[in-house]
């Protein structure tokens, strides 16, 4: 399976859609353990991908579309999602040059390297009740994944789930509810819902082409 333009715009904006769909829900529970305003945040970051997207009608490549794309959802006020978001596009830019089709080896190399610029920002990892929570084992997923594009994408947003899922039995050591400490436990981490969610909606789109 080979992913080109149109189809890649197709998987971003069926993510973007799940996300918007969403964003009551993820401000209710961030109301739990946060400021509540995590729903609007990922709202507004999946309203700026969506309108880039949508945008996107020139031959630029996908490398300068995720760079231009990474630029601005860093810029989108509210909360530290942004600049994680928009440093997540920006890594993915960096496994590219100017190839207009994304095949099974590209596509692994897009999702580590979108991981990699993460751990560079964020002390973050497994099981400190973060996004990083849904994040790291979906890459992982798809790294070490044999199967096909859909394969990896069913599988990486089934691990993201799992991930998040599990969140709700860990006691945050970064991000919003790191002041809580104990209390944290029980609540889902926002930021890993929907980092759960965005996959969702990515195998959800590539189910649809
Ligand atoms: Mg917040």
């Amino acid at each position: 399976m080979i992913l080109h333009k149109e189809e890649w715009k197709s998987i971003f904006n069926s993510g973007c859609a799940v996300l918007i769909d969403q964003a009551e829900m993820l401000s209710k529970i961030d109301a739990e353990i946060g400021d509540g305003d995590h729903g609007v945040t990922i709202k507004r970051i999946a309203e700026t991908i969506k309108s880039a997207v949508d945008k996107w009608h020139d031959d630029s490549t996908l490398k300068n579309f995720l760079e231009n794309l990474a630029g601005q959802v860093m810029g989108v006020a509210g909360g530290s999602a942004s600049p994680l978001w928009g440093s997540f596009l920006e890594g993915m830019a960096q496994a590219l040059e100017d190839q207009q089709e994304i095949d099974e080896e590209l596509f692994k190399n897009l999702f580590a390297k979108g991981l990699e610029a993460m751990y560079e920002i964020t002390p973050a990892r497994l099981g400190d009740k973060t996004m990083m929570d849904a994040l790291i084992p979906a890459v992982e997923t798809i790294k070490t994944s044999e199967i096909d594009i859909k394969g990896m994408l069913q599988a990486a947003a089934k691990a993201a789930q799992e991930g998040a899922d599990k969140t709700a039995h860990y006691q945050a050591r970064y991000g919003r509810a790191k002041n809580l400490k104990e209390r944290s436990i029980g609540h889902k981490d926002p930021g890993a819902v929907s980092m759960a969610l965005f996959f969702t909606g990515l195998s959800q789109g590539i189910n649809k082409l």
